[in-house]
This record gives structure tokens, C-alpha cells and sequence, in this order.
């Protein structure tokens, strides 16, 4: 072996940045995985390091009968990057004769453990079609990867049930409204900090279970829509905590309405055979029902062309009914009193069926509503988190598992610490 050949073995062993592991070969050659060439970095364990992979535990040696195995690394420059290598046996005496563990990656995973920091860092902050093109790799992949980064990175986390004050609680709709998921919220520290398939007393009776006695009892507030299935898990899990509206639900009682009023209207004009107005319903789903500042240019356009054309019309006069609503929730208490009494006088003059419905539960709602302004469950703050949680989990369509889609929202709104691979020294 002559010098060179030394030299850019130490190099690539400090490039490869993982403790315990030593490059053996480095060269650009073609891969059985892809079409093109890739850089090709032959790895071993270091001597005297090898841990079952099921336990983790140190294990002798067995054979080098687990076969030649390929990872995925972080690129080198625009060359893709395999790591290959033997992989040696242990024998285990309570897992058996098993394949060895990896320094560079989890048992299990093709990436390195590197290369899926990277991934999962590229999640927290950019949309499904930037890291699935940055980093080609595809979106379902991408969701195994999300799942093993965030198991790390809350195996390393004190647990977020413990000094919980007030809690949220939430069903989303996830594969286009089929299957549901239940999401619990931190309120004080603003984090997810539980999720699971499926909603209703039994799924949201499996979080209490996850909690200690202690855990629950310093629970003093749970948000959520009026479902009595919370009612009824408050009740039997934590006795003493006070049940309140969030605001997000009181705005949706709001578009559910709003939405009923543009479908009636759109029935009617394909009924009267007006091709124009039929357009103009049919388009306006989303533009309604939006938040004005989330809204698309085309959106946009869409509500200024119904505000123009029929200012006077029932789904704009509703549109403006529902943005009265949304933003008077955030006001001050003692403001949004005043505007409350105010609405509910010119809702429930609106001459328009749906909202006048919508008036009277308002009504009746009335000293719940306040209390949850009053209580600051319904400000700007939460409402953005819980839009970041919507858009996770609609970002997650198209992945092949619902703990993939938990990983993601625990990625991006559960606080854990996710950063991108830094040198090792
Ligand atoms: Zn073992």
C-alpha cells in the first residue's frame, strides 16, 4: 500500500464522520442499485466493536456469513454515495446467531444514520417535493426515515408528559377523510406530544393510560370541540381539569355553515341553468373558507370577483360573518364581548338559513365561547400551530404507514431536536 493510498483512507474515514467504523477503499464505480456511477466507500466496523443488533449489546464474533450489505450515504458533492460492507455475525446469547450492528447506520435502515439526519432536518422546514428532489429519495422513503429519526430523537427526550398543565386535544381527517387521527397538544410548551390512529373515548382513553397518576393530576385544562367522547375521558381520567372550547372549533362550526351556504347556492344556480354562477360556487371553496392572509393570487381573485360582482349575495355577506367571527375570538375579552353580542345580532338577522342556524348555537354557547377567550384558547398563536399540524399531516398523504405520518408531525411539531449532522471530533 503506498502513501497516497493511506492518505485518503484516514481522510475518508474523518469524511465518513462515524466513531468506530474504517474506510477501506474509496472509488468511483457502478452500483447494482442505480444507472449512473456512484462514489463507492468500502467500511468495516473497527475491531473489537461489534454489538448484536437486535440488542445492542457487545457480542463476539460469529462468521461472516451476513452477506455484503449497501447504504445510502449523504452525496459527495453531486456524487451519490454507497457505503458497502461485510457483515459479520454475532452470537448472542439471548438473541441468537444474528447479524452485527452497524456504527453507521440502524439496524434495518439503507441511509446512514447521516444521511436520515439530513432528511429528517429537510422535513422540519421544507415541503415534500424539495426534499424527495434535493435529496432523491422517494416521499415513502422518506416517511421510514422520518419514523426511525424521531424514535432517536425522543429515546433522548425527558418525557413530554411530565408537568403538563393544559392540554388540546384533536381528530384530523387523514387519506382524504377516511381514517382519523387523534392529536394531543402541549398548550404551554406548544408541541405534540401524543398521536394515534383512530378517535373517540377508547383512543383518547390510551393517552391517559400513558401517564403516571401524578401526570394526569396536573392537568388542569383539556381544550377540544364539544365531543362528548373528551367529556366523558375528562371525567374518568382527570376529574379536576376545566373543559374548554378551542377556538379553531368554534371558527369551524363557522365554515361548516359558510360551506353549506355556498353548496345551496351552487344547487340553486345549476337548477336556474345560471352557467356563470355555477362557475363562480364551484370555484369559491377555498377562497372562503380560508384565512384572507393564506389565500392564493387565484383565491384571492376568486373573493374579489364574488365581493364585486354581488357584494349584497349570501356567501359573501357570509364570508364576511365568518371573518367577523375568526377575528373578534382574538381580540381582548372585554372587546370581544361587545362584538360578540354585535354578531350574534346580525347573524342571527342575516336572513340567510344556515348562519341564522348557526346564530342560536351561538348563542347558547355563549358564556363557553367567552370563557375561552378569556382563557387565551383562542389566539393567533394556537391557530397557526394548529395549521402547521393540519398541513404535516396532509403533507403525509402518500405514505405507506400511520406511524410514518405520526413520526412527521412529531418531527415538525413535537419540539424534538432535530439538526443536521455535525462533525465528530
Ligand atoms: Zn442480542
Amino acid at each position: 500500500m503506498n502513501h497516497e493510498e493511506r492518505l485518503s483512507k484516514s481522510l475518508f474515514t474523518r469524511l465518513l464522520n462515524v466513531k468506530g467504523a474504517v474506510v477501506e477503499d474509496a472509488r468511483i464505480t457502478d452500483s447494482p442499485l442505480r444507472p449512473e456511477p456512484v462514489l463507492e466507500i468500502r467500511v468495516r466496523p473497527r475491531r473489537g466493536m461489534l454489538r448484536c443488533s437486535r440488542c445492542g449489546r457487545r457480542r463476539h464474533g460469529y462468521d461472516q456469513g451476513g452477506g455484503v450489505r449497501r447504504w445510502r450515504g449523504q452525496d459527495f458533492g453531486c456524487w451519490r454515495v454507497e457505503l458497502v460492507a461485510a457483515m459479520p455475525r454475532v452470537d448472542c446469547p439471548e438473541c441468537g446467531v444474528v447479524v452485527a450492528q452497524v456504527p453507521w447506520a440502524e439496524p434495518g435502515s439503507r441511509f446512514t444514520r447521516d444521511f436520515e439526519a439530513e432528511c429528517a432536518w429537510l422535513m422540519t422546514v421544507a415541503n415534500q417535493k424539495t426534499v424527495s428532489g434535493f435529496l432523491h429519495v422517494a416521499w415513502r422513503t422518506a416517511g421510514d426515515i422520518a419514523r426511525r429519526v424521531a424514535e432517536r430523537a425522543k429515546s433522548m427526550m425527558p418525557s413530554p408528559f411530565d408537568g403538563l398543565t393544559s392540554i388540546g386535544v384533536d381528530e384530523t381527517s387523514y387519506r382524504k377523510g377516511h381514517t382519523y387521527l387523534t392529536v394531543v397538544v402541549d398548550h404551554e410548551r406548544h408541541r405534540v406530544i401524543w398521536a394515534h390512529d383512530g378517535y373517540g373515548r377508547d383512543v383518547f382513553g390510551l393517552f391517559f393510560q400513558a401517564l403516571t397518576p401524578e401526570q394526569r393530576a396536573s392537568i388542569r385544562v383539556v381544550t377540544g370541540d364539544g365531543a362528548r367522547w373528551i367529556d366523558s375521558c375528562v371525567h374518568e381520567w382527570c376529574p379536576n381539569a376545566e373543559r374548554v372550547l378551542d377556538g379553531f372549533h368554534i371558527v369551524s362550526w363557522m365554515s361548516d355553515a359558510l360551506d353549506k351556504v355556498r353548496k345551496r347556492l351552487w344547487n340553486r344556480a345549476g337548477h336556474d341553468g345560471d352557467e356563470k354562477a355555477v362557475k363562480r360556487m364551484r370555484g369559491a371553496k377555498y377562497a372562503v373558507l380560508k384565512n384572507p392572509d393564506q389565500l392564493t393570487d387565484r383565491q384571492r381573485g376568486t373573493l374579489d370577483a364574488i365581493g364585486n360582482t354581488d357584494p349584497k349575495g349570501q356567501l359573501y355577506r357570509s364570508w364576511q360573518i365568518k371573518e367577523l367571527l375568526r377575528n373578534l375570538l382574538k381580540h381582548p375579552p372585554e372587546q370581544a364581548e361587545g362584538e360578540l353580542r354585535h354578531w350574534i345580532f346580525w347573524a342571527s338577522h342575516s336572513r340567510i338559513p344556515e348562519i341564522v342556524e348557526l346564530s342560536k348555537k351561538i348563542r347558547r354557547r355563549r358564556p363557553d365561547i367567552l370563557k375561552t377567550i378569556r382563557l387565551g384558547y383562542s389566539n393567533a398563536r394556537l391557530e397557526a400551530f394548529n395549521n402547521r399540524i393540519k398541513v404535516t399531516i396532509r403533507m403525509a398523504y402518500g405514505f405507506h404507514h400511520v406511524n410514518n405520518l405520526i413520526a412527521l408531525v412529531m418531527l415538525r411539531c413535537g419540539g424534538l431536536d432535530i439538526h443536521l449532522p455535525q462533525p465528530r471530533t
